[in-house]
């Protein structure tokens, strides 16, 4: 029997389009959903041919906009899922959804579906700042989703986004202030980056400078009231996203759907994978080492110094930059000052 692989399954359609997105999204209020769950299925069909009917421990809905899908498509993918599959008891299964597009009656659905974890597009308790973004959506409807989320029991992630123009550190704390009052589990807090192909690509923005974008970094963890576990991730320990830690630990997963990509493992071999199998290519053992690394460096935990990981770490750079990287137990991870230099960190320890 082949490993247990998680599922991430790509719906790239939006209401609009947002004015930083780089996302593979289009914007389509109404597409033809029998149509995109079929082609799911189909792809669904594919792998369980090839993979046999493996464990599928976490199944991540992400987007574009998946709340947007009719929950009756949503049962069709669940069923096709679990026939090709076995869905393990204690799946963790999460939607990712924008507000405005999820009432609770409709969220009930897809709890009656077995979705039990929902991730939810906020980005910045400001209506102004909201409408900046480009988001449809303002403060009070986002916050409601959360709380009709809340109330119904499932475990809620809310993403935002800070280091917007003329945006200061004090912006930031009271952001997290704010966030604390909710009483979330889990937050995401991704740093405004501007992307080419954009509408804000094509703005002059004022950006914060890299100094005060590090001092907001700085401050998240102090002013939130939960752990950074990942780069950008926040959580009560215990509530970490499983599906993302999964990957970034460097567990196989397979992408369904247009734009989705995947890392299967399959006959003792890494695959690179995208869509039905048309791109599946054969990874050496050293590329795939390097990509757990640049992952699993991102997490507080670090990355497992498996044999593969351990053959391509320079440890000479290692015990050479322990105020940079320190080792503890099966795991090598960044010390605080190198998380803000991760990048030159990863290219540095890497043989
Ligand atoms: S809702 Fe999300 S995926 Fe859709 S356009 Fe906005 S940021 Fe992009």
């Amino acid at each position: 029997m082949n490993k247990a692989h998680n599922l991430y399954i790509h719906v790239p359609f939006c209401m609009s389009k947002c004015n930083y997105c780089a996302f593979f999204s289009v914007a389509c209020a109404n597409p033809d959903w029998q149509k995109y769950a079929d082609s799911i299925c189909q792809e669904l069909r594919f792998w369980s041919q090839k993979l046999g009917k493996i464990k599928i421990p976490t199944i991540f809905f992400g987007g574009g906009t998946p709340s947007l899908m009719p929950v009756s498509i949503f049962e069709q993918i669940v069923n096709c899922i679990n026939q090709c599959f076995d869905i393990t008891d204690d799946c963790e299964i999460t939607l990712e959804s924008n507000p405005g597009t999820l009432d609770g009656d409709k969220l009930s659905g897809f709890i009656q579906n077995s979705v039990n974890r929902l991730s939810v597009g906020v980005q910045s308790l400001k209506d102004e700042e909201l409408k900046f973004l480009g988001r449809r959506h303002d403060v009070r409807t986002a916050v409601n989703l959360l709380e009709t989320a809340l109330e119904k029991g499932l475990r809620v992630n809310a993403d935002f986004i800070y280091g917007l123009p003329n945006q200061t550190v004090k912006d930031v704390i009271d952001l997290c202030n704010g966030i604390n009052k909710i009483g979330l589990t889990h937050v995401s807090m991704y740093e405004l980056t501007v992307e080419k192909n954009t509408p804000f690509g094509k703005m002059n923005l004022d950006m914060p400078s890299n100094e005060e974008m590090a001092q907001m970094y700085n401050a998240i963890p102090q002013y939130l009231s939960l752990s950074r576990y990942e780069v950008s991730n926040y959580a009560v320990p215990g509530q970490e996203c499983r599906h993302n830690m999964n990957i970034w630990m460097g567990e196989p997963y397979i992408g369904i759907g247009n734009g989705a990509a995947g890392r299967v493992f399959y006959n003792n071999v890494w695959y690179e994978q995208r869509g039905n199998g048309e791109a599946f290519e054969q990874m050496s053992t050293e590329s795939r080492a390097t990509e757990k690394v640049l992952t699993g460096m991102r997490t507080m935990r670090g990355v497992n110094l498996s044999t593969d990981v351990k053959n391509i770490i320079d440890f000479d750079w290692v015990n050479s930059h322990k105020d940079l990287v320190e080792i503890d137990g099966e795991y090598l991870h960044t010390t605080h000052s190198g998380l803000l230099i991760l990048d030159d960190i990863v290219a540095d320890l890497i043989k």
